[in-house]
């Protein structure tokens, strides 16, 4: 044996350890020398390090390192001084308990053993300690079962089945049942089961049974359950290697009326509100709260019972508080008069209560606002900006979607727009609109609905990105359903749900529920304003706000936009007064036609272009020429088909109408039925129905002429808008109109036009020309000048490799992530989601969701070429980033380090990204 190890420092009493040598002394180890060190009453006790773990499993016939027995053997003397009690005596024995504890929490690795040093002869004592039989017997049951099991391998089978022939002999059927007299005899029958099984005396000197605890432990490490928990977790050595061990005093909190144990916050980890809470119960052990075999009381109650341990609870609290600067949740026991921690950790809250204490705490001078501001998760505070289901009420889902935007919502299902405003905004019901998929046509019910549920599409299908702009929570893609329409339901696997049944979607975890969950609404509080005041002090980074409608507009502004770094001009076209003179726009088979809608259209959307910029005014808004192609207005093909069979029906049916009514005279009719069929014929009017027929077909024929191999690739964007430039003027047309107005009123506004899809420098040229012409036109008729700024959008590859020349005509660049990820990897985002994605993430080809994490080394490197090259052309080039990855937080670190200007999110992200944003400032200067 190697005498250098024999010599090595193995055993660390908690108050000699380093509290903060995690990897020596395990994550449990080194918190209980901590608390023992900054004077909390902990049970005494000691820790073995992590690395006698890995010299015993190293040891070829697994030898516990030499000396370390003499070592556990001076430890142990000095707990016994300190606690006055004896390892192994009769009169006052001294019990002990053993844990496991890496540097990184494994919950469940290894049990642990309660009650070591137990045997017949300290059994006796801990009667006479505990005046209790029937409490001793049932603690020795308990100890040598769990330490023939953990320790000595025995299955638990054996012991079970000796138990339940007690039990069934007692005639109970609940453990608690059982008399001392029975459980004395389970202890008997315990001892005999571990003799038969392991060939040997169950042990008795208590530093043996130590010492095989304390090897069980180590042996724990290569474990089946520890090797697959670190395989799932990914827990390698350098993160956790090796177990120590946790040797500490056991203490009673059942020795009688001055006895208790009990759980506690330091704060209220729902609210936030600084005050102690939690529960405890008098004469009883930590067991039986978890148990639930009594109800435990509210600590409140403790001044009135038990006032010294009130008071002496609170100064616990402070003194925790003031060494871990962060609500902790903590267990404690009163033995006989004495409070001791056993346990604390930083308390797992909720957002709100997160933000709150957070900032009462940097106000109470505990902690300072960086600190204040890192230790919430920017995610977190989705929590507090949608309702959410109640975590309170058990849940089962029925169908898995995708989490397309955020929020939950119950409500009857529907399924079409017209019976969803028909049952939402004209009843007054709570609906949520179900459907395979939604189309431009469907808008009317998603502002009726409370919620959007769709079996296909990805998370930028049409359904998702619109419920996102509106705020509503949405589910998309939730393939195990399958819609009928035409018979009102959907099927989820063997059961349905029909028209009128009400359904609850997550979207924030994409789950479909049947019936109703009930939802906790979101808080933005007061001291959440202030934490993101903070944030916005230390950011770098702006946050500005994707939206489309003066509505979302005034929300983003509510939650602290500072500027709206992209306006889909599409949304503003998709309302329904809209769409129909969109639809005439589309069909138009001249340019006179289509001027005619276009000038229809134009001011609706100069007003919605003014209400946007007077909602941000003085702030940057930036409004984004036409996108998506055309055909996305019209109804799809089958559908127009199906409508045009069904027209041209009644159209026969009304010629039949006409026929039957002027051959009455060939027959007897009475008068009364003549008079019907002459209602009918008038009822519908031929002519009517003929020119719905003409306009569906010409619909079709224009779905026809507009149809696309790969749309998304094809006629849209800025090729729309070199092909008919029309479109682009009237909307240049109503930015600059709107702005001019709004200087008129003295309204300070900052219009920005960007256009979209660019690939070449000569479409910026040729789209600045429109402008040129308009502005100059406008300045001279009203008289004013009329500021805006002209840029574009960056999505495409090309975009990026020159930047340097775009940056020429641009005077700003926006990212656009989606389109821009789409195109780096070759991926269509829809599927991709539903098909493969999941898989890639799964096997680790890919580590996230680059539809959701900025890929930082492909997507990401080409913005960093195109921010380098742009501003090398343009020194003072403002650059943001508009597509998803704009609301989260790792892509925005990423965005702050490459130094881009702005990110712009929707608008319930915007305080996720100011957090976020704030992170990033200050995580870089370290
Ligand atoms: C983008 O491509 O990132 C973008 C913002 O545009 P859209 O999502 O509208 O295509
Ligand atoms: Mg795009």
């Amino acid at each position: 044996m190697n005498t250098a190890t024999s010599t090595k420092k193995h055993v660390f009493a908690f108050a000699g350890g380093d509290g903060k040598n995690k990897k020596l002394l395990g994550g449990k180890g080194a918190n209980l020398c901590e608390m023992t060190q900054i004077g909390l009453n902990v049970p005494p006790g000691f820790v073995i390090s992590t690395a006698a773990c890995l010299e015993y499993l190293d040891s070829p016939s697994r030898e516990l390192p030499a000396g370390i027995m003499e070592q556990v053997h001076t430890r142990m003397r000095q707990v016994e001084e300190q606690t006055g009690k004896d390892f192994g005596s009769a009169d006052n024995p001294l019990l002990v308990s053993v844990r496991s504890g890496s540097a990184l929490s494994m919950p469940g690795m290894m049990d642990t053993i309660l009650n070591l040093g137990l045997n017949s002869t300290t059994l006796e004592g801990v009667i006479t300690q505990t005046g209790d039989r029937r409490f001793s017997y049932d603690a020795f049951r308990r100890f040598i079962q769990l330490f023939g099991k953990v320790a000595l391998s025995v299955p638990d089978e054996h012991f079970d089945r000796q138990f339940d022939t007690i039990k069934q002999r007692a005639g109970v059927t609940e453990d608690v049942a059982l008399s001392a007299d029975d459980l004395r005899e389970v202890s008997e029958r315990f001892l005999e089961v571990v003799a038969e099984a392991t060939g040997r005396p169950f042990p008795t000197d208590p530093f043996e049974q130590l010492e095989i605890a304390i090897k069980a432990v180590f042996n724990s490490w290569t474990g089946k359950r520890a090797v697959d928990y670190r395989r799932q977790f990914n827990i390698t050595p350098d993160l956790a290697n090796g177990t120590a061990v946790n040797v500490q005093t056991m203490v009673f909190g059942n020795r009688g009326g001055d006895s208790a144990t009990g759980v506690a916050f330091t704060r209220n980890p729902g609210t936030g509100e600084n005050k102690l809470f939690g529960e405890y119960l008098v004469n009883a052990q930590g067991e039986d709260v978890v148990a639930g075999i009594r109800t435990p009381k509210a600590i409140d109650r403790m001044a009135d019972e038990m006032p010294q341990m009130a008071k002496e609870l609170a100064e616990l609290r402070d003194k925790l508080e003031t060494h871990y600067r962060e609500v902790q949740d903590f267990e404690f026991t009163i033995e006989r008069g004495r409070l001791f921690c056993l346990q604390t950790r930083n308390g797992k809250m909720n957002a709100t209560a997160m933000v709150r204490t957070s900032v009462e705490m940097e106000r109470a001078g505990l902690i300072d606002k960086r600190e204040a501001l890192l230790r919430i998760q920017p995610e977190l505070l989705e929590q507090m900006l949608f309702p959410s289901l109640d975590p309170n009420v058990p849940s089962e889902p029925v169908a898995q979607g995708l989490p397309a935007s955020p929020g939950a919502a119950s409500g009857i299902a529907v399924f079409d727009a017209d019976r969803a405003e028909e049952m939402g905004k004209e009843m007054g019901r709570k609906v949520i609109l179900v459907r395979e998929e939604t189309k431009p046509e469907d808008i009317h019910g998603f502002f009726a609905a409370q919620g959007i549920l769709t079996s296909r599409g990805g998370k930028t299908s049409h359904a998702a990105v619109v419920a996102r702009g509106m705020g509503k929570p949405c589910v998309a893609g939730a393939e195990g359903i399958g819609v009928s329409v035409e018979r009102r339901e959907a099927r989820v696997g063997e059961s349905s749900f029909h028209e009128g049944d009400v359904v609850t979607i997550d979207g924030s975890t994409g789950k479909v529920y049947l019936g109703e969950i009930p939802t906790v609404e979101p808080d933005f509080t007061q001291e959440l304003s202030e934490l993101l005041g903070w944030a916005d002090d230390v950011a770098r980074l702006k946050v500005w706000a994707n939206a489309d409608l003066p509505d979302d507009a005034r929300r983003a502004v509510k939650y602290g936009a500072m500027g709206i770094g992209l306006a889909r001009t599409e949304r503003m076209f998709n309302a329904v007064d809209r769409l129909p003179i969109v639809i005439d726009m589309i069909v138009a088979e001249t340019p006179e036609q289509r001027l005619a809608a276009l000038d229809k259209l134009l001011p609706l959307q100069r007003a919605d272009f003014q209400d946007l910029l007077e909602v941000m005014a003085p702030n940057p808004v930036t409004i984004r020429l036409l996108d998506p192609p055309i055909h996305e207005f019209l109804p799809d093909e089958h559908q127009l088909k199906r409508d045009l069979a069904a027209l041209r029906s009644l159209s026969e049916t009304t010629h039949g109408l006409t026929v039957l009514s002027g051959s009455m005279g060939l027959i007897q009719v009475p008068d009364e039925h003549r008079t019907q069929i002459d209602a009918a014929r008038r009822l519908l009017d031929p002519a009517l129905v003929e020119e719905v027929i003409a306009k569906k077909e010409a619909m079709l024929h224009k779905v026809h002429a507009l149809y696309e191999t790969n749309p998304m690739l094809g006629h849209r964007g800025v090729r729309l808008g070199l092909t008919f430039p029309e479109i682009y003027e009237m909307q240049i047309r109503a930015i600059l109109e709107a702005a001019a107005d709004c200087a008129k009123k003295g309204i300070e506004v900052q219009p920005r036009i960007k256009v979209p899809q660019v690939c070449t420098r000569e479409e910026l040229v040729r789209v600045r020309t429109y402008v040129d012409t308009i502005h100059a036109e406008i300045e001279r008729r009203e008289g004013c000048p009329v500021a805006f700024e002209f840029g574009t959008m960056i999505e495409v590859v090309r975009a990026c490799t020159q930047a340097g020349s775009l940056a020429e005509e641009a005077e700003f660049f926006s990212f656009g992530t989606n389109d821009l990820t789409q195109a780096v990897f070759s991926f269509s985002r829809e599927d991709a989601e539903n098909k493969f994605l999941p898989l890639y993430n799964q096997a680790g080809i890919l580590q996230n969701n680059p539809f959701e994490v900025l890929d930082d080394k492909g997507v990401g490197k080409l913005m960093e070429l195109a921010v380098t090259w742009g501003k090398e052309a343009r020194p003072d080039m403002h650059v943001g980033i508009c597509g998803e990855h704009g609301g989260h937080s790792t892509s925005i670190a990423f965005c702050h380090r490459i130094g881009l200007d702005y990110v712009s999110c929707s608008a319930p992200r915007v305080p996720v990204a100011r957090l976020a944003a704030a992170h990033a400032a200050l995580l870089a200067d370290q």
